[in-house]
């Protein structure tokens, strides 16, 4: 088939949450399409002893939501063998190599090797250094890793654990996964900036008097609050996630749309981003912590009531602040960033608020003193689009203006021909393309952003927590953020009428 793929995948952590959650389905997606057809074969390993057909029916049942044929699913499930595995115990690499070789002459898979570190980041650097000393690395065909976040706790963890790795991977080949950049409308800010001239003409601070990047979540922690305890939300999501999209959003038009053009403009991008000093991120960022509340009759439990959560836990659930990036394009633009659980509604989107007219020349003749912001708001999640906010007059005799909203908005889960996240990344590293994943210069200036804030945060406790309802939008604090410098939230679902 002309589109086919040829690797063996290995997968540290096959048992595990994210393997039967996104990977399997992702690569069964990846086979129906025939990227993936004969020469591919997965070994997935955990410690667990598991027999082959245990496993293959673990995978029947992660596909559980796909609509498939049986014998189709047989078929692919066919390619995959279980190892038990340690990955602390140097012997056991031994007896996966193996393996890996059988596999690579039954399927012909040319030496190309996928490693997937679907596991505990405590163990990224021992697999690492293991594959490299125990030869699993191959000579002749291409070896990849691919690893999931969290990239390290802080600049100084994620500097040791990417020294770890770059001894057994060169930078080009190690993809590290922010599943943020393989949804469909994150790729999308760059078809809206670079494909239209009557934006990207507007693109700079003379027209743009902010931009908002809106990550809310409508979830509690969840079965993750273990995790999330020694993580919080800037960890969770704005050194990464949120960190990213406003890279997208603020770099120069590359000169190419390949991944090394793209990277160069992002890497140079966020040399411009301001790090903060203590005293400009304890004014900066506002931290929170949801409460319980019944909404819709139903009781949601606070943060500290969670399982496995401290009674007395200063961890944040909700983050709100200001990124700033100090070059000719952006200098005096704000990006006012914001994520939380168990806000309002699920949302992913950014608003890019442009300047006011430089006079309202209707004020004589209308009630209304000021014109309605233009807005363009490029929607990321649940729906996908932009709307663009535009102020038109009220129909009637008398002369008002009134804001219209023009939306472009489908919800690519019913269109059913969006690839997820996972299955476009894992699409993405078979092809060698690592634009949708971060590099090393990108991780570590976005950690010394973080690591501020989070520095100022240790050294002071919150007195407040938790501060703000389930099913609000976040804290008071953060709408006073925008509100001292003359702004406010665009996106407030709270509202007695909607945002669109
Ligand atoms: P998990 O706890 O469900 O799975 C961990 C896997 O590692 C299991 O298969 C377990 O058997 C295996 N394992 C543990 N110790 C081992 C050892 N010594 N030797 C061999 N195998 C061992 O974890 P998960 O939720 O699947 O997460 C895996 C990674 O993906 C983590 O880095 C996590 O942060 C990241 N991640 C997960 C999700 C998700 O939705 N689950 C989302 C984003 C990122």
């Amino acid at each position: 088939m002309q589109n086919e793929k040829v690797a063996l995948f290995i997968i540290f952590g096959g048992s595990g949450d994210l393997a039967r959650r996104k990977l399997y389905p992702s690569l069964f997606r990846l086979y129906q399409k025939g990227y993936l057809d004969q020469h591919f074969a997965v070994i997935g390993t955990a410690r667990r002893p598991w027999t082959d057909d245990y496993y293959h029916q673990v995978i029947s049942d992660s596909l559980s939501s796909i609509q498939a044929p049986t014998d189709q699913i047989a078929a692919f499930t066919d390619h995959f063998y279980y190892q038990a595995h340690d990955v602390t115990n140097s012997e056991h690499y031994v007896v996966l190599e193996n393996l890996a070789e059988k596999l690579d002459q039954k399927y012909d898979l040319q030496n190309n090797r996928i490693f997937y570190m679907a596991m505990s980041p405590n163990f990224f650097g021992t697999i690492a250094k293991h594959l490299k000393t125990e030869n699993i690395l191959t000579t002749a065909g291409f070896n990849r890793l691919i690893i999931e976040k969290p990239f390290g706790h802080d600049y100084n963890s994620a500097e040791e654990l990417n020294e770890q790795i770059r001894s057994s991977f060169t930078e080009n080949q190690i993809y590290r996964i922010d599943h943020y950049l393989g949804k469909e409308m994150v790729q999308n800010i760059s078809a809206i900036r670079f494909g239209n001239n009557i934006i990207e003409s507007l693109w700079n601070n003379r027209y743009i008097d902010n931009i908002q990047i809106t990550l809310s979540e409508a979830l509690g922690v969840e079965e993750r609050a273990g995790y999330y305890e020694s993580a919080g939300a800037m960890r969770d999501m704005v050194q990464n996630h949120i960190s990213q999209i406003a890279t997208l959003l603020a770099m120069e038009p590359p000169v190419s749309f390949s991944a090394a053009d793209i990277r160069r403009e992002k890497i140079k991008v966020l040399r411009s981003l301001h790090i903060d000093t203590p005293e400009e991120a304890r004014r900066n960022f506002v931290r929170g912590q949801y409460a319980a509340a019944t909404v819709d009759g139903t009781r949601l439990e606070s943060y500290r009531e969670a399982t496995q959560v401290n009674s007395e836990s200063n961890v944040e659930t909700f983050v709100a602040g200001k990124m700033e990036f100090e070059n000719y394009r952006w200098a005096g633009v704000p990006f006012y960033v914001r994520t939380g659980k168990r806000l309002a509604k699920k949302e992913t989107r950014v608003d890019v608020v442009f300047k006011q007219l430089p006079m309202n020349i209707f004020e004589t003749i209308s009630d209304e003193d000021k014109l309605s912001d233009n807005v363009l708001t490029i929607y990321v999640e649940p729906t996908e689009g932009f709307g663009l906010r535009v102020n038109a007059k009220r129909l009637g005799q008398g002369f008002e203006t009134r804001p219209v909203d023009l939306d472009f908005r489908h919800s690519a889960a019913a269109a059913g021909n969006n690839p997820e996240a996972y299955e476009r990344l894992l699409l993405d590293a078979l092809n060698g393309d690592s634009t949708n994943f971060t590099h090393w210069d990108e991780l570590s200036q976005t950690w010394k952003f973080a690591d501020v804030v989070e520095k100022v945060w240790a050294e002071t406790k919150p007195t407040d927590f938790p501060n703000y309802p389930s099913g609000s939008m976040g804290p008071v604090a953060a709408d006073k953020l925008l509100q001292r410098d003359g702004r406010y939230w665009i996106y407030n679902p709270m509202q007695a009428t909607p945002d669109k």
